[in-house]
């Protein structure tokens, strides 16, 4: 990132975004990958106690934080001061190992989407048995992050019947429920594949991976999201805590 757009990153979309706060209609969402003991890296590896001091912070703050299942409430769904729905992608084995009994200690409920062909065969990442031991436990909701992580932008060298049918039938067997909230990964999405997860599929909620407003598409919400980067400022952390840096998109663009 050169100077200026760091100046505008770190200064002027906290000011901008927070006097534009009103043009966020659904809840705010933030989200992380792995959490690790070492060093952090950017939006992939968050340092553990770089999460840990943000986790203090939502909780002493008073946020509400949201499971995906509660986003079927409408009330839930709608954006508001202090509500938030904390997020992780792939299904990295540290979102059990390093954070679930903090986040319970702090009251704190999350949610992870899965790569389904990673789930019990990579060692890095989560097993069926502690997903549903995640989701017993009532503070841990789950979507899906399709089956082989390919880039679905222009729906031409994915195979929608391994990615989202098959990815949905294995969620389901194994957890018991239909999965109703996707994630795109790489954030790689497009108008296309928009209009085709939000009528060719059940996903009622779509996240990616864009600084944006969300918004309805098709009576499915399409989800912007803010990334939480190991190395960038708690101010901006903050920021994006509260919606602010939904503004990007809308000043980039
Ligand atoms: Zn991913």
């Amino acid at each position: 990132m050169n100077y200026v757009k760091h100046f505008i990153y770190n200064h002027i979309i906290p000011v901008v975004g927070r006097l534009n706060v009103g043009k966020n209609k659904f809840v705010n969402v933030i989200y992380y990958h792995d959490i690790v003991k070492g060093e952090g890296q950017s939006f992939m590896q968050t340092n553990i106690e770089v999460f840990k001091q943000q986790m203090e912070y939502i909780a002493k703050n008073g946020y509400t934080t949201l499971r995906f299942d509660e986003l079927d409430d409408k009330d839930n769904q709608k954006f508001e001061k202090k509500k938030v729905v904390i997020a992780f992608d792939d299904g990295w084995l540290s979102n059990y190992t390093e954070i679930f009994d903090f986040m319970k200690s702090l009251g704190i409920k999350y949610n992870i989407y899965l790569t389904i062909s990673e789930i019990e065969k990579n060692k890095d990442y989560l097993t069926w048995d502690l997903v549903r031991k995640m989701h017993d436990s009532g503070w841990v909701g789950f979507g899906v992050h399709t089956f082989t992580h390919p880039h679905v932008a222009d729906m031409k060298d994915i195979d929608p019947q391994l990615e989202f049918v098959q990815a949905n039938e294995i969620f389901q067997k194994e957890l018991g429920y239909e999965p109703l909230d996707f994630c795109y990964p790489y954030g790689s999405c497009s108008e296309k594949s928009h209009e085709y997860l939000t009528t060719q599929t059940n996903y009622k909620r779509i996240y990616t991976s864009t600084m944006m407003y969300s918004y309805e598409q098709n009576g499915r919400i399409i989800f912007g999201r803010n990334g939480i980067s190991n190395d960038e400022t708690f101010g901006v952390f903050k920021a994006k805590l509260n919606g602010y840096f939904n503004v990007w998109e809308t000043i980039i663009h």
